[in-house]
């Protein structure tokens, strides 16, 4: 499994895994019921997310994320990092290695 979305509205989530799930892309909600913990960890870590089932989905399921996400910005093209993923354009940082955007 891998996490495609996590964001501290947990009604994104669900939006996030119904769309996924509208695309043929089984998946799942984390951290759900949590909230009440709140306060023993991290905010960010109780955060609802989105998970893939298949790790083979993952690339389609962030693609389809990132268009859901960021409509308007589509105009940005995607670049190359260093370890060879290519990002989004939209994204400053490489999700797998963490390197920065190189200025270009
Ligand atoms: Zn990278």
């Amino acid at each position: 499994m891998k996490r495609v979305y996590s964001s501290e509205d947990s009604m994104m989530a669900g939006h996030i895994k119904s769309i996924l799930e509208a695309e043929g892309i089984p998946c799942l909600l984390k951290n759900q019921i949590l909230s009440s913990a709140i306060g023993e960890l991290p905010p960010h870590e109780c955060w609802p997310e989105t998970w893939v089932s298949n790790d083979q989905d993952y690339e389609r399921a962030t693609k389809i994320v990132t268009s859901v996400l960021s409509p308007a910005q589509h105009s940005s093209s995607p670049w190359h990092c260093d370890c060879g993923e290519e990002i989004e354009g939209q994204f400053t940082a490489c999700w797998q290695c963490g390197h920065q955007r190189p200025d270009d």
